[in-house]
């Protein structure tokens, strides 16, 4: 008899940035790793998120053990409050992240009944067959973990996010002597993230970060503005220190950043000593070369802080003449139009505006090749799959892999929804599952499909146009002409007399249709089939077309 193998099963995060999900399953245990949001694409519009999609774990519910979560980053942790009413399992992970995530669930109102177990750094749990160690990893929040993973087939290793920052600003160095010690005991599988593998070197220290902020906050002549992701928590504390020793204050702007803050102060993972935070309501008369604000936005996310204040939309704060505003991220793939224009309509406004590409004032939280070549060379696993990034991020991490001496048959490059299967004689890809993207959008999640996308995308290319059209009740004949009402299709007045003749072609369609003008899936067709032709032929655009008919 063949013994059981291990599947491993990405749902998430393997083809492309973002909504990390994986999913480790043997026997009759599943446990999940991680449970990531993405931030939607430009063309996905009117969609606030994109969540995994999830219709493996809803089929093997009661298999799931718990899900852990490596780190407090959205990317990580930001599909839980859509998830969890759906899943309910227990979810493990470290204090920080655990702090989060109950933010998170509260903002959602799914907080009630949500299982948060707190794992120290360094603890071990026992999710069925599975025994998870979570060990201390640096990447750029506090209290991120990788986990060691032992199963029956022998010991997994997954690296979360991570770097090998010898002086990180908060939290602890990546545990090195751990992983030496567990390559020397062996190691069947590591799952390794591939974020930063285009990238030759090492990733520098957060200090370099530390030391821009000072020269900002020194120089500026007004008020200094950080922008960066509200669970940044060791890049708030850095300005923080570094406006401590530039005797300005620091005033948090927006929801999502004063809750992340007061969440991480009251846990003891962000100090403020010399009391330099203070309340929005104090900004007022301070002179403005004592005033740092910190806010989001810094992937020119639309409800953001930041964006409201380029658009002059901000109740509280708005953009001043001699104002520096330091983008404190890179930009998540995807982003670059949306923050672009922030940065212009910033710039517009008189401010002086630092990003990655003008000054040292973001380092990124994963390992560049040299990292990510010494983590392989520690833990010497037998097997390797590398994990968070797109396929040439993956493909790249699977050469380094080979150029320290993992054979090429041994690694496997996973797209989302591949199970592979593992045991110590060997892996294969035996199959896949439904994996893909969930749209969230608002407070509803899954209605929208790609029929809804392309409708809107639709829309905001080539306008509406709306027929109203009156049928007498009795006699089911067209009552005068039908009314056109269009929106961002033409100028209305400019073509008046195309949207006149066109509805002279429905009155006339519709009066020579014979016997039945009244039945409406006839009237609707029709009508939709001459004026997609007369526009088109008019304009060479193709408006969305709505007939409705009122009796009357
Ligand atoms: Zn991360
Ligand atoms: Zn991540």
């Amino acid at each position: 008899m063949t013994k059981p193998r291990l599947k491993v099963i990405p749902l998430g995060g393997l083809s492309g940035i973002g909504k990390n999900m994986m999913v480790m399953e043997y026997e009759n245990d599943i446990i999940v790793i991680d449970a990531g949001l993405m931030f939607p694409e430009e063309e996905m519009l009117g969609i606030d998120l994109v969540i995994p999609d999830i219709s493996y774990l809803l089929e093997k519910r009661e298999k799931i053990r718990g899900i852990v979560i490596t780190h407090g980053h959205e990317d990580h942790i930001g599909a839980l409050p859509y998830l969890l009413p759906q899943l309910n399992v227990p979810v493990y992970s470290t204090k920080l992240t655990w702090g989060l995530i109950s933010v998170k669930l509260k903002e959602r109102k799914a907080l009630t009944g949500a299982k948060l177990i707190v794992v120290p750094p360094g603890g071990q749990i026992t999710l069925g067959k599975f025994k998870v160690e979570f060990f201390p990893v640096c990447h750029s929040i506090p209290d991120a973990v990788g986990l060691i993973i032992n199963t029956p087939v022998g010991t997994v290793v997954h690296s979360g996010d991570f770097k090998l920052d010898y002086t990180p600003v908060s939290g602890k160095p990546t545990d090195l002597s751990r992983l030496a010690q567990l390559g020397a005991q062996g190691v069947l599988l590591l799952l390794s993230d591939s974020t930063y593998a285009e990238l030759p070197g090492y990733t520098p220290s957060e200090r370099v970060v530390g030391e821009a902020l000072d020269h900002i906050m020194a120089d500026a002549p007004g008020r200094v503005i950080v922008t960066t992701f509200s669970s940044l928590v060791s890049r708030i504390q850095q300005v923080i220190d570094s406006a401590a020793k530039h005797q300005r204050r620091v005033f948090i702007v927006g929801r999502s950043m004063t809750d992340t803050a007061h969440m991480a102060l009251e846990l003891g993972y962000l100090n403020d000593p010399d009391g330099v935070l203070a309340r929005l309501d104090e900004l007022k008369g301070m002179p403005h070369n004592k005033v740092v604000l910190a806010t989001t936005g810094s992937q020119g996310e639309p409800t953001s802080a930041l964006v409201r204040m380029a658009n002059r939309d901000h109740r509280q704060v708005h953009i001043l003449r001699g104002d520096t505003i330091v983008i404190s991220a890179t930009p998540i793939p995807g982003n670059e139009a949306l923050i672009n224009r922030t940065v212009d309509s910033l710039f517009r406004q008189g401010a002086q505006i630092l990003y990655d590409k003008v000054a040292q004032v973001h380092v990124h939280g994963h390992g560049s090749q040299e990292e990510l070549k010494l983590l392989l060379n520690l833990v010497k696993p037998k097997f390797f799959v590398p994990i968070h990034g797109e396929y040439r991020h993956l493909s790249l991490h699977a050469k380094l892999a080979q150029s320290v001496g993992i054979p090429q048959e041994n690694t496997f490059i996973l797209e989302d929804g591949d199970i592979l299967e593992i045991s110590p004689q060997g892996g294969k890809i035996t199959g896949k599952v439904t994996s893909g993207n969930v749209y969230v959008d608002g407070l509803s999640v899954g209605d929208i499909g790609p029929v809804v996308l392309r409708n809107r995308r639709m829309l905001s290319r080539d306008g509406i146009v709306v027929v109203i059209m009156a049928v007498n009740k009795q006699t089911g004949k067209l009552v005068g002409r039908p009314d056109i009402v269009s929106r961002g299709f033409v100028d209305t007045r400019e073509s008046k007399d195309m949207i006149d003749e066109s509805r002279d072609l429905v009155a006339r369609a519709l009066d020579h249709s014979g016997d039945r003008p009244t039945e409406w899936s006839f009237v609707n067709t029709k009508v939709r089939d001459i004026l997609n032709k007369f526009y088109y032929e008019q304009t060479k655009r193709r408006p969305m077309i709505l007939p409705f008919m009122v009796k009357v």
